[in-house]
This record gives C-alpha cells, structure tokens and sequence, in this order.
C-alpha cells in the first residue's frame, strides 16, 4: 500500500480547501461546498482503486520474477505456494459460448494431458481477455496452439487462448478484461473451429471450469482459492470456493519469497511479525525447513 500517494492526495484537498477560505467570501465557499464534496467522493474511489491495483500487482510481482515474452512455460525454478488466493472480481468471459466441447483432465485416446478446456466457437468470433492484465505471449505454434496469445493477470493467473484465427493485440499490451484479443479460428493442432483456453498459476495448468462457468457465463465466485497436495508423484489440486459477499472487506495476505540466507527468524523481524505468527499462517513449526524461492505467507 502506498501511504505517501494518499498523503499526497490528502495533503492536495487539504490545501484546496484551505486556499477556498483564505482567498473567496463565504457565499463562494458555500457554492463551492458541492463540488469539493464530490471530488473527496470521486478521490476516494481513486484511492481504494489505486490501493487495490497496487496490491493485486504486488502480488503478481511477488509471485512471478521472469517476464519471458517468447516462451509459454517458464516456471520451472519458481515454488508454488502451498495455497493461493486468486480475485476474480472484474473478470470477463472470453467468449459468449456456453458450449464446451472438450473438458481438462486426461486423455486416455491421446495418453496426454488436456490442460484447458475447449468451447466451441465459430472462425471469426471474438475472444476477449478474461481480466485486465499485460499480454506476455502473442506467437504461432504449428503443432500445438497454433496462433495464441498468452494474458498475466494481476490477480497471480495467466491465461492461454489457443487455435485463434487472428491475434488482435501484441506482446507488452495492456489490456482490460473484455479486451477483443483475437478472432477463434481453427490454427495449429485443432480438429474444427474452438477456443482452447487455460487458466495456470506459476505455470501450473488449474481446470478453468473451477474458476469459469461457462454455461452460465459467470465466474464460480469472487475468490478460488488454490490448494497444492503433494502426493508421490502425483499433484493434486483440490479447490474451494469463497463466495463471499460483493465490496466486502476480506483479510489481505502478503507473500514473501525466501532469499538465499533466510531463516524463520531473520524472515519474521523483516516482516515485522513474530516466528509464531508466520509458522502459523504457513503450518510450519519452528524446526521446518524453508527454501530459498518458497512463498511464504503472512
Ligand atoms: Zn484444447
């Protein structure tokens, strides 16, 4: 949160206000009042805008280091964290279709993954992004995506849209949720005209129909909060949901990466909490190793 931007802007109507009384009568103060009044209201949703946007980009900062702009799966040395919770306010639905074609989960047909979700579309149909973000990928891959484009969202998601026709935007853009991004097409590794669509955290491929609900045209909530279960070799992502109620306040969770050095402790004075409080909010104890590039939370 950046306090010395909301000081600033308080110390502007402050001195606005100051000057009103010093160099106008009463009768124009008066006449003045309405306005004044709106531009605290106006500034206020500023502010909490501003706050927000900061937060949800501090996150993604915190959680991705690299900002690759050629190649689609680049994660490999960066730690998941144990959980996440994603925003999925202020999303947009990449496509009008509520027709899913294909689901996410394995292909025994294909003995391969399927790490998104298809929904038919028609060549020419416009995609849109499903958040407001940074396009980090627009290429072409002939034996896989065909044309794609590949969207960082400040809430820590990045989406893939794949088998375009055309890509509307290009590498660096910023683009809002509900963005056109790309006509649906039938490019690449694609056997009729569909949109592949993949929601990944850090890389990891999360069914999108855990966080979109396509038939209805809706997300699955405000929140998905994503859990990581080491199981062998096997990596399961259970999901749960918190449908929690529009504008409320929620608790905000801070993510630290753990630098070379570290230790509970030295992590704990930099944070300002105590030892207790960040085993508890990362169920450690205070013997658990921690490793460098580990997100911890607090
Ligand atoms: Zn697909």
């Amino acid at each position: 949160m950046n306090f010395s931007f909301i000081k600033t802007i308080a110390t502007g109507l402050f001195c606005f206000s100051a000057s009103a009384f010093s160099c106008h009568g009463q009768d124009l103060i008066a006449n003045q009042a309405p306005i004044d009044k709106h531009i605290k209201v106006v500034d206020s949703v500023t502010i909490q805008r501003y706050i927000e946007s900061k937060e949800m980009n501090t996150y993604a900062a915190e959680l991705y280091d690299t900002w690759n702009t050629s190649k689609t799966h680049c994660y490999n040395s960066i730690e998941i964290p144990d959980s996440f919770k994603i925003d999925l306010r202020g999303f947009a639905m990449p496509t009008p279709s509520r027709n899913i074609t294909s689901t996410f989960g394995y292909r025994p047909a294909f003995r391969r993954m399927h790490k998104g979700l298809d929904i038919k579309v028609y060549t020419g149909d416009t995609i849109y992004a499903a958040f407001d973000g940074k396009v980090r990928i627009v290429r072409y891959e002939p034996q896989g995506f065909g044309n794609y484009i590949v969207i960082r969202h400040p809430n820590g998601l990045e989406t893939i849209y794949g088998h375009l026709s055309k890509q509307l935007v290009s590498t660096d853009q910023n683009v809002k949720a509900g963005t056109p991004i790309g006509l649906g097409g039938n490019t690449g590794r694609s056997f009729g005209s569909h949109l592949h669509f993949e929601t990944r955290l850090l890389g990891e491929a999360i069914d999108p129909q855990l966080i979109f609900d396509f038939p209805n045209q809706d997300v699955t909530g405000d929140y998905y909060v994503f859990h990581k279960q080491n199981n062998n070799q096997t990596t399961h992502y259970t999901a749960s949901n918190t449908n929690i109620k529009k504008n409320a306040r929620t608790t905000s969770h801070h993510f630290y990466k753990v630098k070379r050095g570290d230790n509970l402790s030295t992590i704990a004075r930099k944070l300002g909490i105590s030892v207790k409080q960040l085993c508890a909010a990362n169920n450690l104890n205070n013997n658990s190793k921690i490793r460098p590039k580990q997100i911890l939370k607090y």
